[in-house]
């Protein structure tokens, strides 16, 4: 059996940010205009409208604490049957704080998962040349 999930698609804005997936490392969009990440990506800056954008590469060391999370017992896209309960959170890069990354938290019991709990990022390979950034308690 293949990968069952959907695979996330690469457009024009996002593809630094899943290229830099791919090669295990997180890439982020910055404005060059006034400074602020825009995290997801996109064709302009969330918060002054400047298209002027530049991508900071992360590298592969990334930690965050959970800034919220919620947990699903229903899978909401097909392929995530087999991994219910599904902790979906919200992790505050600690690097850069004002980035939260809506994410899945693997390895960890419902019960385990709290707010402000260390987590890194972990890649996913799910076909031979993409991956996928997932997180996990920092042990
Ligand atoms: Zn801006």
């Amino acid at each position: 059996m293949g990968y069952q999930k959907p695979v996330p698609l690469k457009n024009q804005d996002n593809s630094p940010y899943w290229d830099a997936a791919d090669r295990h490392e997180l890439s982020l969009q910055r404005c060059d205009s006034c400074h602020e990440y825009a995290h997801p990506p996109g064709p302009s800056c969330a918060k002054c409208g400047s298209t002027e954008l530049s991508w900071i590469n992360l590298g592969s060391d990334v930690k965050a604490r959970i800034y919220s999370y919620v947990i699903s017992y229903r899978p909401f896209l097909p392929g995530f049957q087999e991994d219910l309960p599904l902790i979906i959170a919200q992790a505050e890069l600690e690097e850069v704080p004002e980035v939260k990354i809506t994410c899945n938290v693997l390895q960890c019991k419902p019960e385990d998962i709290e707010i402000g709990m260390p987590v890194q990022m972990i890649w996913e390979g799910i076909l031979e040349d993409r991956a996928l950034p997932q997180w996990i308690a920092v042990k």
